[in-house]
């Protein structure tokens, strides 16, 4: 498939090759959709296998940006980078600067962030040579790491699955089995801890689930038994595609809701099975936005108790996508898309009342 039909596909408005052989950078930057503001998304350093699969992520992960900032509310579109190459070997201050400066080119359409295997570090660079950058160390006057505020949100959001299914959304004597003790999976132990929930933990680091287990408390399951643990709450917050054909028949917990990127192995497929076993699934890109709400008020210039009490809000989104897709006898998922999609219609006909100076014509 050709790179326009597969933008055209998705209904990207641009996708942009970036190249500098001095410092070996070869980048794919995806503009999906800046009808509610600026592209703002992660830049993601892989080694692809071919330069095809790169252009595929972009416009996935693009496109997904998109639809995250709209059902949080946000003044931002949807947009994502790549950069071909080995993680271990390729970085420099001058490949990243140069991608800054690719960045800086387009002239705030795309803003970019962390992503998979790049760092505060590496968005410092960047920022040398652009403005359009979130996430960077905060003395450089970036909001740092987004981790608490992530963990924050899906807190709200496993409180908001809560009272759909018990009528109460209070976690205390409540189990939660936490896949995955990283960076979220750490901070959104804490506030279950705090909040007086019982906690199970799985995750292929012995360290991490030492360090989890010490400040908290809680026991440990292997990989597989993370499924079928016996909890109110399955918390994915490890890696995508675990929730598949082979593990939802698996699950006992009423409610899943983590902050793993595409929980779903596939999204109709899996959605519908969850709905079809009564299990409330919250849909991945609604509950795990307080990452991006929190660069959106980095941005903005404002501080991060404004992010924390935004991220709360994913709470009232959260139920809105409930009951929303109870009403109609669709998938949580498909609700969530819907929520997106009106409120990008709805906000970008406004773009008709022109104003004199306007800051986005
Ligand atoms: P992280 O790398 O800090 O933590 C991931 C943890 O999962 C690690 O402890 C790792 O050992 C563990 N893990 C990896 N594979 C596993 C497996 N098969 N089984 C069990 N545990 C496994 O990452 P993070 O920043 O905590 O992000 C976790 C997830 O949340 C990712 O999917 C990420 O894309 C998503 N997410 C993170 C943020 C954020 O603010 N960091 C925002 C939105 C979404």
């Amino acid at each position: 498939m050709s790179n326009f039909s597969e933008m055209a596909d998705l209904g990207h408005e641009q996708l942009v090759f970036c190249r500098n052989d001095e410092v070996g950078l070869r980048a794919i930057i995806g503009v999906h959709s800046t009808a509610l503001g600026p592209a703002l998304g992660g830049c993601r350093l892989y080694n692809y296998a071919s330069e095809a699969d790169a252009v595929r992520d972009v416009l996935r992960l693009s496109r997904g940006m998109t639809y995250k900032a709209a059902v949080a509310g946000l003044d931002l579109g949807g947009g994502k980078a790549v950069i071909i190459g080995d993680p271990a070997s390729i970085k420099s201050e001058a490949l990243f600067r140069a991608f800054g400066r690719f960045v800086e080119s387009l002239g705030g359409r795309y803003i970019t962030a962390e992503d998979m295997n790049t760092t505060v570090e590496d968005m410092n660079w960047i920022r040398r040579e652009t403005t359009y950058v979130t996430g960077a160390s905060t003395y450089t006057g970036g909001s740092g790491d987004p981790s608490p505020v992530t963990a924050w949100g899906v807190f709200h959001g496993i409180r908001a699955c809560l009272e759909v299914v018990y009528g109460n959304p209070d976690v205390a004597g409540r189990t939660v089995a936490i896949q995955g003790a990283g960076s979220v999976g750490y901070h959104l132990a804490r506030y279950l801890h705090e909040g007086g929930a019982r906690l199970i933990f799985t995750d292929i680091s012995e360290r991490r689930l030492a360090r989890v287990t010490g400040e908290f408390g809680g026991s440990v399951v292997d990989g597989d038994d993370f499924y079928s643990a016996s909890c109110d709450v399955l918390a994915p917050c490890a890696i995508g595609g675990i929730l598949n054909a082979a593990t939802i028949p698996l699950v006992r917990a009423p409610i899943i809701a983590g902050a793993a990127n595409n929980q779903l192995d596939d999204e109709e497929r899996d959605g519908a099975a969850l709905e079809k076993a009564g299990i409330v699934y919250a849909p991945d890109y609604v509950i795990n936005a307080g990452g991006l709400i929190n660069v959106a008020a980095e941005r903005n210039g404002l501080p991060a108790e404004k992010a924390m009490a935004d991220a709360q809000n994913i709470f009232t989104t959260v139920k809105q996508v409930i009951n929303k897709a109870r009403s109609q006898g669709i998938t949580t998922t498909q609700a969530s898309n819907q929520v997106a999609e009106e409120r990008i219609n709805a906000v970008s006909r406004l773009r008709r009342l022109a104003l004199p100076n306007a800051r986005m014509a």
